[in-house]
């Protein structure tokens, strides 16, 4: 017997085997496939199953009148499938849960930073960790999401993101936190920020956690705001009486920057990157040190704005100054966008 012959000769067996199935997850969208082997035309498949699948649906329709039949994007898909057995499969969809973070910490990075030895599964260069460096804010959040929804595994988009020993601060950056095969997928999002912070400790902080969809996380991906920095900047001899006079210059300023030193054998090939500076203020002198705000284009490279990395970025504080020098301590202090989910 082939295996359509055995689906339509179980066909009775098959709403139970649905329902048994649905009733270990949460969900609101579904929606029922059957099987098709390999060497069956899409049309004959149909033709074979139609009436089946319209038996099935209205019945599923009478018992859950609260959820509803999605074709494009359904939460659940329940498939049929016939090998010597009839057996029914759910696919999950992800869940996606949008939120804010706060950085606190310079040692760690916001999502996991595989070893690149090992690929996480722990050497001697990462002792045993799997990690770079971290454990990331992703992994200090997601054993409370994976608990909730007894998903198996996440994956952290953010808006961005900062350098390691950069903190992010003032109202955090967006980020979706997506989970796979969740089996509950309308998590407490109250108690759920709540756990996270706690898991955190001092390192991190989520804010504001609200579902968003793909699309939204999408968008946070690709955003490519305008974004405020905070720098602690030293310059290596007393700088010029003049100082904030010669960084208005900057204000609105078109930069070009070359790929940085630090990130050129993770770049390769140099190209010259446009960058511009909206405006920026000295927030505070003293002698050598100075604190400077900055808001400029998604993707300038804010050390070597300061430093101007030996003329690759041009101009630079360290060009318009007259004395070389170096941001110390960085910190973004906002991400000028706001994602849809919480428009
Ligand atoms: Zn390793």
């Amino acid at each position: 017997m082939n295996s359509q012959e055995l689906i339509l000769q179980d066909r009775h067996k098959l709403l139970d085997l649905v329902i048994e199935k649905a009733s270990h997850y949460d969900f609101e969208s579904y929606v029922i496939g059957i099987s098709r082997p390999k060497d069956y035309d899409r049309n004959v498949h149909e033709q074979a199953f139609r009436q089946l699948k319209i038996e099935i649906g209205t019945e599923l329709e009478k018992l859950w009148p609260d959820r509803t039949v999605d074709f494009e994007k359904p939460q659940v898909r329940f498939e049929i499938r016939a090998k010597k057995n009839v057996y029914v499969f759910a696919f999950l969809s992800p869940v996606f849960i949008g939120g804010r973070y706060l950085k606190h910490s310079r040692e760690i990075p916001a999502c996991r930073w595989k070893c690149t030895k090992c690929w996480g599964r722990g050497c001697d260069l990462c002792e045993g960790t799997g990690n770079v460096c971290g454990p990331s804010i992703q992994e200090l959040i997601e054993p409370f999401a994976l608990e909730m929804t007894k998903g198996v595994e996440t994956f952290f988009h953010g808006a961005g993101r900062e350098d390691v020993d950069a903190r992010m601060l003032g109202e955090g950056r967006p980020f979706v936190l997506e989970i796979k095969d969740p089996r509950f997928r309308f998590p407490d999002l109250a108690k759920l920020e709540k756990q996270m912070n706690e898991g955190a400790g001092d390192k991190a902080e989520v804010r504001n956690l609200q579902f968003a969809t793909r699309k939204q996380m999408v968008e946070a991906k690709s955003c490519g705001s305008e974004k405020s920095y905070q720098a602690q900047v030293l310059f290596d001899g007393a700088p010029p009486e003049d100082l904030a006079e010669r960084l208005e210059k900057l204000n609105g300023c078109k930069l070009d920057q070359l790929s940085p030193t630090r990130v050129m054998k993770r770049r390769g090939v140099d190209t010259v990157r446009v960058k511009e500076v909206i405006s920026q203020e000295i927030i505070e002198q003293n002698g050598n040190e100075m604190l400077w705000q900055v808001r400029a284009e998604s993707g300038t490279y804010i050390k070597e704005l300061i430093s101007g990395d030996e003329g690759r970025t041009k101009p630079s504080i360290a060009e318009l100054a007259g004395v070389p020098c170096k941001c110390t301590a960085l910190d973004v202090m906002g991400i000028h966008w706001v994602p849809g989910w919480e428009e």
